[in-house]
């Protein structure tokens, strides 16, 4: 079954051995050591369009296999992935410098539930949908809506979850039927690879899933020719990818940045709130786009929140995570350039008056690391409030009361996740429903992500279109709405001629029909 243009070589050779690529292959690099541990290949735009014409051409004999055959596959992946976990958080961890707790909680850990998941519920999710209308125009008519797959989908991927942000935007897609070309981030190609190659050790027929390893240009190309596609990625690269598409009316999903607050109001549990605070901002680096970005802690608790966050935040350990699990909490920045903007950040809050009550500097070692950091003196002019810093800090901000925390929290232009802690659930719900974001926890944050079924994706500009639960398959299907008039006569009332008994009659119907009930 091995179709594929799977190129990965080990650093030693320095050259790929893919006989199409005449590209620069691309360094992959280890960000917690600083060594370059694979090259794989740089995609042109002409691969490009004959992976996805391979990919085209095998996708009606995947989509006929049905639910079940495909589900057969899946669940063989799911043990695959059981079997390989090992090999799995390897090369995440390889390529991400994340820590083995990382990599195995919100990626191999996912992947495990996730391909149990689609293999279940594509089908009830997919299943022709009855409609019951009452209009008096169409009586007795049989209604339903059908979901067939678009084709061939493009799923693009960003850096922090090689895994479950690449591939795992790729597994509704197929269980829907569709094939896919993913584009991994050029930075963390490896797991994809790895991935594509189990997939057809379980039995995924030949160019069903195609990985095009490439920079910029290789996913741009991509957009060209598909059937929709899956971003996940900053907000600056969707909306080109959104521009892109527009050229070609391909329907896009967005998965976009956010600035994901977290609230705590003075009656929050302080313990639980506090680890909560470290734990979700530092969780892989800080590099996840609904970690706690920002706190908004009303001013009675505001001094002990504050002292307990720092504490536990001083304890954390970081640095390389290859020793294995426990090893570190904290592990390496994956993308050199996002060491600078977490950097600038911390640098613009302090030169604003901010203060760094535990970290504020690059990490020492080979690899890339900025220490675990909590900032406190923080207000809306400074970066490290309003944008994304994608990183292992924590600012922290002191409010009057909720008023103020929710006025604050929504001064923001994204919208995608957010946490309320208080000791009163109910009011924690009201606050919620108020939040501008697609998600909002109360006294929990970010493992609504795992709740496979409920719906995740970002307001404003943090995305468009959700992933998760039904809408997170039916994206990746065109649907067909079938109307069937079982009992058709000669003619019905409203057909030619036209005449005043029959006019009469359509609006004495439509204001008995409609022109009841209570109004204001
Ligand atoms: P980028 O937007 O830089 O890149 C995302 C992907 O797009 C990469 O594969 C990249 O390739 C590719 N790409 C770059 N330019 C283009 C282009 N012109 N056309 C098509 N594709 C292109 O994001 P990052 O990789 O830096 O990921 C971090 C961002 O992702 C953060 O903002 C984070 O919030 C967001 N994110 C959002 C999630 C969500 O669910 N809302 C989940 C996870 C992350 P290459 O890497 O080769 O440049």
């Amino acid at each position: 079954m091995a179709s594929a243009d799977t190129a990965v070589t080990p650093s030693a050779n320095g050259s790929t051995n893919d006989t199409h690529a005449a590209r620069e292959p691309i360094a992959v690099e280890n960000p917690a050591t600083g060594e370059v541990v694979a090259h794989v290949p740089d995609r042109s735009p002409d691969e490009v369009r004959d992976m996805v014409v391979r990919a085209r051409a095998a996708q009606p004999a995947w989509e006929a296999m049905g639910f079940t055959g495909r589900a057969q596959v899946f669940l063989r992946m799911q043990k695959w992935i059981l079997d390989h976990s090992q090999e799995l958080m390897n090369t995440i961890v390889s390529e991400t410098g994340k820590t083995f707790e990382d990599a195995f909680g919100a990626e191999v850990g996912y992947a495990a539930a996730a391909f149990g998941f689609w293999a279940k519920n594509a089908e009830p999710y997919l299943a022709p949908e009855k409609i019951k209308e009452g209009s008096p125009m169409i009586p007795g008519r049989k209604m339903e809506v059908r979901f067939r797959p678009l084709g061939v989908i493009g799923v693009i991927g960003p850096w922090n979850y090689p895994f479950t942000n690449s591939i795992g935007d790729a597994l509704p897609a197929l269980m829907a039927g569709n094939s896919v070309v993913l584009k991994p981030s050029e930075v963390t190609p490896l797991t994809s690879l790895l991935i594509e190659k189990a997939f057809q050790e379980c039995g995924l027929p030949d160019d069903v899933l195609i990985v095009a390893t490439g920079r910029g240009e290789t996913g741009a190309a991509l957009i060209d020719e598909v059937d929709m596609i899956m971003f996940t990625g900053s907000t600056a690269t969707g909306k080109k990818v959104m521009a892109k598409a527009s050229e070609t009316l391909t329907p896009v999903s967005l998965e976009l940045g956010g600035k994901d607050a977290m609230i705590v109001l003075d009656d929050a549990n302080l313990e639980r709130a506090s680890n909560a605070a470290a734990y979700f901002s530092m969780f892989n680096g800080g590099q996840t786009c609904i970690s706690i970005e920002r706190v908004y802690v009303e001013e009675g608790v505001y001094d002990e929140f504050v002292a307990k966050v720092v504490e536990k935040v001083k304890a954390l350990r970081q640095g390389d995570p290859s020793g294995g699990p426990g090893t570190v909490e904290v592990g390496a920045i994956t993308f050199a350039k996002q060491l600078d903007i977490i950097d600038s950040h911390v640098r613009d809050a302090v030169s604003k008056g901010a203060k760094a009550l535990t970290g504020g500097h690059q990490g020492s070692g080979k690899g890339r690391f900025y220490e675990p950091t909590v900032l406190v003196d923080v207000d809306h002019s400074m970066e490290a409030m309003t944008e994304e810093t994608f990183g292992p800090t924590l600012p922290i901000m002191k409010v009057k009361d909720a008023e103020e925390a929710l006025r604050l929290v929504n001064d923001s232009p994204y919208g995608l996740a957010a946490s309320v802690f208080t000791g009163d659930s109910k009011r924690g719900e009201q606050i919620a429903r108020r939040i501008e974001a697609g998600a909002v926890c109360v006294n929990d944050a970010l493992v609504n992500y795992f709740a496979l079924a409920l719906p995740m994706g970002g307001w404003k500009t943090s995305g468009i279109g959700q992933r998760h639960g039904k809408g997170g398959i039916r994206k990746y299907c065109r649907q067909q709405s079938i109307l069937v008039n079982r009992f058709p006569m000669n003619k019905d009332l409203y057909m030619f001629p036209h005449n005043k008994l029959k006019a009469g009659m359509f609006q004495r119907v439509s204001k008995v029909l409609y022109g009841r009930g209570k109004r204001d």
